[in-house]
């Protein structure tokens, strides 16, 4: 009897408890920026630039010291990020060119679909440089498949980098304001158009290119590709980051309380060729790559404003990290490339994007959310964008389906709870395809040569990687080159 009568009542309470577990899951902003070092903001020891915003981020939640992405140039890591797959795992998912096909399947749990199907709107605003389309894509028609059928409901991207063509942006399926009477051709081998290219017209360009970046002209920058048609479609380098800023403002403006939304916004300000606004220019003593880092902070203060004035910021879990390393020597020049030594964009660590060293992969790492993150806190533990599926899924409080993100591990623990938290006990790093690759485990540190010898460091005592001590401890080398197998052959 007593049973019975309580039944109900224990339906009543899990029925609460669900819709305040509902209530709390938290919006999320994901904000992949583009080529930031670790060195390049001032929270983690920056003193040339001024980077408030950012800095404001670590004072309001939690700042990362040992956190990396999980390759050393871009589209391997937005790859992982998407799904929880090392990207080393699947062949051709390197640096993809211009007119790339999709790279990731559309039946691949992703972080936006598992999100989309637990109810939250998603959206994604700037670079995405993970291919779109199953054959070379055609510009003047819908181009997919690409972000939204992988799971976001908006998209507004740069197709893939700044110094490729098409330099335009696709909203949704579409080149935004493209006009049909001039459509956009564009070829990654022979030349298309009778337009003057870098190398035929090197008078006409703003900044200086190497021969690789030196084929269209668009906006008195060479880049890497051909196209003709599309002017009034085509982007302003310039105002890329106006763009962008407004389009996730926008995005957020849309949504409306008792809805959790996910935000994929990724900035391209650091990435080459490196035009700020000229607003930007000047202001910070290190030539454009500093007035660029002034920009993205400009930016990402407007997202951090808008979720004020919205009243979303206290239960918005808003994560900045950048997708590598910072680059030391540009392709391009604009004639201030002798000022990157006056902010170095990795600190002190050895190495830069591309490179398997700590300055190719680890990378700035700030996770605010008021409602669950102590504020001002720092965390030392092992951390990676490789997670954020199944992490993200958890705090969503959904799973992500069986057999997806099988590299990833949750990390809501490190992210969420005591500053001392631990991550992950082991991390593979690469830089753009299969090989080589790179394991951390613990304090340590294998790298595996391309001329098939290893380099050993101790990272808990040597960060700067000066001291290989593989032939000192070739016990260590055999363990951890034993581990890396494991892991390769596995899942
Ligand atoms: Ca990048």
């Amino acid at each position: 009897m007593m049973k019975n009568l309580l039944r109900p009542a224990l339906a009543g309470v899990s029925l609460l408890l669900a819709a305040a577990q509902a209530a709390d899951r938290p919006n999320i902003i994901f904000i992949l920026s583009d080529d930031v070092g670790y060195g390049d903001l001032v929270c983690y020891g920056a003193n040339q630039v001024k980077t408030p915003n950012l800095d404001r981020l670590a004072r309001e939640g939690r700042q990362f010291m040992d956190a990396h992405s999980p390759a050393s140039v871009c589209t391997p890591t937005r790859f992982a990020f998407m799904t929880g797959q090392y990207a080393w795992r699947h062949k051709g998912t390197g640096i993809a060119p211009g007119n790339a096909t999709l790279l990731i399947p559309v039946s691949t749990p992703t972080v936006p679909s598992v999100l989309k199907q637990a109810g939250y709107q998603t959206g994604i605003v700037g670079k995405w440089h993970l291919g779109l389309g199953t054959t070379e894509p055609d510009f003047n028609q819908e181009i997919k498949p690409g972000p939204l059928e992988l799971g976001f409901g908006y998209s507004f991207i740069i197709p893939a980098t700044g110094d490729r063509v098409p330099c335009v942006f696709i909203e949704n399926h579409r080149v935004a304001g493209l006009d049909p009477a001039d459509p956009i051709r564009v070829s990654y081998g022979k030349p298309v158009g009778n337009e003057p290219t870098g190398l035929t017209h090197p008078e006409r360009l703003i900044i200086k290119a190497d021969k690789n970046h030196s084929q269209a002209i668009v906006n008195g920058v060479s880049r890497i590709g051909y196209m003709t048609g599309g002017t009034a479609a085509l982007w302003k380098d310039q105002d890329i980051a106006d763009v962008l800023t407004r389009k996730a403002v926008a995005f957020l403006e849309k949504q409306k309380a008792g809805t959790p939304f996910f935000l994929y916004f990724t900035p391209h300000d650091i990435h080459e060729p490196m035009v700020p606004h000229p607003r930007f220019r000047g202001t910070s003593g290190c030539g454009w790559r500093g007035d660029v880092i002034h920009q993205l902070d400009w930016s990402v203060g407007e997202v951090l404003n808008a979720l004020d004035r919205l009243g979303f910021t206290q239960n918005t879990l808003v994560i900045f990290t950048s997708d590598n390393g910072g680059a030391i020597k540009n392709t391009y020049d604009d004639g201030t490339n002798h000022l990157h030594a006056k902010q170095p964009p990795n600190g002190t660590l050895r190495g830069q994007k591309g490179s398997l060293y700590e300055g190719g992969h680890r990378v700035p790492f700030l996770a605010r959310w008021p409602a669950r993150i102590p504020a001002g806190s720092k965390s030392e533990a092992l951390f990676a964008h490789l997670d954020m599926l199944p992490t993200f899924a958890s705090l969503a409080g959904t799973k992500v389906p069986a057999g997806g993100a099988p590299d990833a591990v949750n990390v809501t623990a490190a992210l969420t709870g005591p500053a001392g938290a631990k991550g992950r006990d082991s991390l593979v790093l690469q830089n753009n395809n299969q090989a080589p690759l790179a394991l951390r485990a613990g304090g340590w540190k294998l790298l595996f040569k391309p001329n098939g010898t290893h380099e050993l460091y101790h990272l808990a005592a040597d960060p700067r990687e000066e001291k290989d001590v593989a032939a000192s401890d070739p016990e260590r080398v055999k363990a951890m080159a034993a581990q890396l197998a494991k892991i390769r052959g596995t899942p």
